[in-house]
């Protein structure tokens, strides 16, 4: 290969970096200016450049830029900085992100599967460079973040997501794929935007979408075998349930907003125990929002309550409520019900308004997972701090615009009693003289370790107490310090530690279930993991 194509190469590209006898064996005399910096200081310079743009976007942009022409480069800077850079690749900024994806879209990345391709989708398979793909994240966009639906925009989830798959679990980036499936957008700002890189019709749905889906999870399965992990991300709610009861049975899948966030949530509720007391039983959990995630959450926590009490799921169930557009699930609106939120039908009259929810469930946990922003006001805050000495509140809708309540207004209406979490970032709050930490139950604590431990361990299928033991491997990682701050969750810069621990403990589950391939068992699971892990170092060129 020329000098020029090394370059332009951004799996070997390394910039000024390239040795002295690099670019005397690899044709790069002259192509390059004669100053030979180390990969630290090349770190240096682009968190300089980041830094100086005010608009996240432009910083979102200058990595996407850098993820193109140096990819070592692009995952040292982020596996170095990763507290700053998360928000910038992922959840608040990534939303903005595929929201402009139209008019900042330059180079393609990821794989498009259309319903033009429907009959060829084991041919487009082909075209995408790589061949040992071990993880694939794919959206059909139709419900982004707490977006909505921005059909082939959605790109930008899958891309962001597989980059943290690689930065904060470890697997290597070309054994990663992005997938958007476009069967249309029902978005009318989308169809009419003449920069609309989708197809411009109304959302395929039925017949027409199964076979689409169905096509690809057999393209899928047939071109790279039984162990390629396939996470569902942002998927609708009506088709995301179905998908992976339908394909659990035969694939290797994943759904991260239903699965992820509950794996991830339970883990912050254990740690918070430690600070509130009691065991999950003696807890009483309310939910705005019975979606994906918010069915997600409960029905692992009725799980874990389960297991732990030997109590059936079903009574578990009856210390979890939860709340939709319509109010309070109760029996009585029991026909009417989507099927995901029948087994949260409790007896108890209709109650249309979440304050009076509250104060009729009485509940010591308040979880928000509606994708409604400021649905949390005082009246809720307060009444969660006059029922409880240390109310758990977690706002989990993303973007930050759509929290349910900011971490400040949390701390302020509890008069600094409230144990926090949100989705999104929030910032340190300072309230009279105390400062408070919150705590983000972000999913990328959980999926990329999660994702390591089946690809480590050779899994063929996933089990819902592989999520437990996700649960359990990251509420084991808060430290007595972390808790003096209110923090539920280990700092992120541990976040390759605290992978290989959870990628671990999900592998052990994996060999325990008879689910794992990989044999013989690795003696010890935990010093594998971080042996299984990529690192964005330089290699040098001989
Ligand atoms: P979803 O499946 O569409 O569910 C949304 C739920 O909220 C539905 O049950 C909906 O009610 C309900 N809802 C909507 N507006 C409401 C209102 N005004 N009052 C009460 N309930 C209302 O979405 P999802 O996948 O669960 O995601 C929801 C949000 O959680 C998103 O913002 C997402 O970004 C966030 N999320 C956060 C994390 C995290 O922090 N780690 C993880 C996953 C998701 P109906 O059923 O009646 O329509
Ligand atoms: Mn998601």
């Amino acid at each position: 290969a020329s000098g020029y194509s090394l370059l332009r190469d951004p799996h070997h590209n390394k910039g000024l970096a390239f040795t002295e006898k690099e670019r005397d064996a690899h044709y790069l005399r002259g192509l390059l200016p004669p100053t030979v910096i180390s990969q630290e200081l090349q770190v240096k310079k682009m968190m300089r450049s980041i830094r100086q743009y005010q608009v996240p976007l432009q910083k979102y942009m200058a990595m996407m830029d850098l993820q193109e022409t140096n990819e070592r480069l692009f995952y040292k800077l982020l596996i170095d900085n990763v507290e700053e850079l998360l928000p910038v690749v992922y959840t608040p900024t990534v939303g903005e992100a595929c929201q402009k994806y139209g008019s900042i879209f330059r180079r393609p990345q990821g794989l498009f599967i259309s319903l033009k391709e429907k009959g060829k989708i084991h041919e487009v398979l082909r075209n995408w460079p790589q061949k040992n793909i071990q993880v694939i994240v794919v959206t059909d966009g139709e419900r982004i973040l707490g977006l909505g639906d921005l059909g082939c925009q959605g790109m930008g989830i899958p891309i962001g997501k597989l980059s943290l798959y690689t930065a904060l679990g470890g697997v290597r980036p070309s054994a990663c794929l992005p997938v958007t499936i476009d069967v249309g957008t029902n978005n009318e700002q989308l169809l009419n935007d003449e920069f609309y890189i989708g197809l411009r019709q109304r959302r395929a749905t039925g017949q027409e979408y199964a076979e689409l889906m169905h096509e690809f999870m057999t393209a899928v399965k047939q071109t790279y075998g039984e162990k390629v992990l396939i996470q569902f991300e942002d998927f609708a709610n009506h088709n995301a349930f179905d998908l992976l009861a339908k394909y659990g049975t035969t694939h290797l899948v994943f759904n991260d907003d239903i699965q992820g966030t509950a794996s991830v949530v339970l883990a912050g509720l254990v740690a918070a125990l430690k600070v509130v007391g009691g065991t999950l039983a003696d807890h009483r959990f309310l939910f705005l929002g019975a979606g994906e995630a918010g069915t997600g959450i409960a029905e692992l926590i009725a799980l874990e309550i389960s297991k732990q009490t030997n109590m059936p799921l079903d009574e578990a169930r009856k210390k979890i409520w939860l709340v939709d557009s319509k109010g309070l699930i109760v029996k009585s609106r029991i026909d009417s019900l989507q099927h995901f939120k029948k087994p949260w039908a409790h007896d108890h009259e209709p109650i249309k308004k979440l304050v009076d929810a509250v104060n009729g469930i009485k509940p010591t946990v308040l979880i928000g997972t509606s994708g409604v922003g400021r649905t949390f006001t005082k009246e809720v805050v307060e009444s969660m701090a006059a029922l409880n000495d240390k109310p758990i509140i977690f706002s989990l809708s993303n973007p930050t615009s759509q929290s349910e309540c900011t971490a400040e207004e949390a701390y302020t209406w509890s008069q600094g009693r409230a144990i926090f979490a949100s989705g999104s970032p929030f910032d340190p709050v300072e309230y009279e003289g105390r400062l408070f930490v919150p705590g983000q139950a972000n999913n990328a604590y959980i999926f990329p370790g999660f994702g390591l431990g089946l690809i480590m361990s050779g899994a063929i299928r996933v089990h819902d107490d592989m999520l437990l033991a996700a649960s359990e491997a990251l509420a084991a990682q808060v430290t007595p310090e972390n808790f003096d701050k209110g923090l539920i969750y280990p700092p992120f810069k541990n976040i390759r530690k605290i992978s290989a621990h959870i990628a671990a403990n999900v592998a052990a589950k994996a060999y325990e279930l008879g689910l794992a391939t990989r044999m013989p068992q690795p003696k010890d699971l935990v010093k594998y993991a971080e042996s299984c892990m990529y690192s964005p170092g330089y290699r040098s060129y001989r």
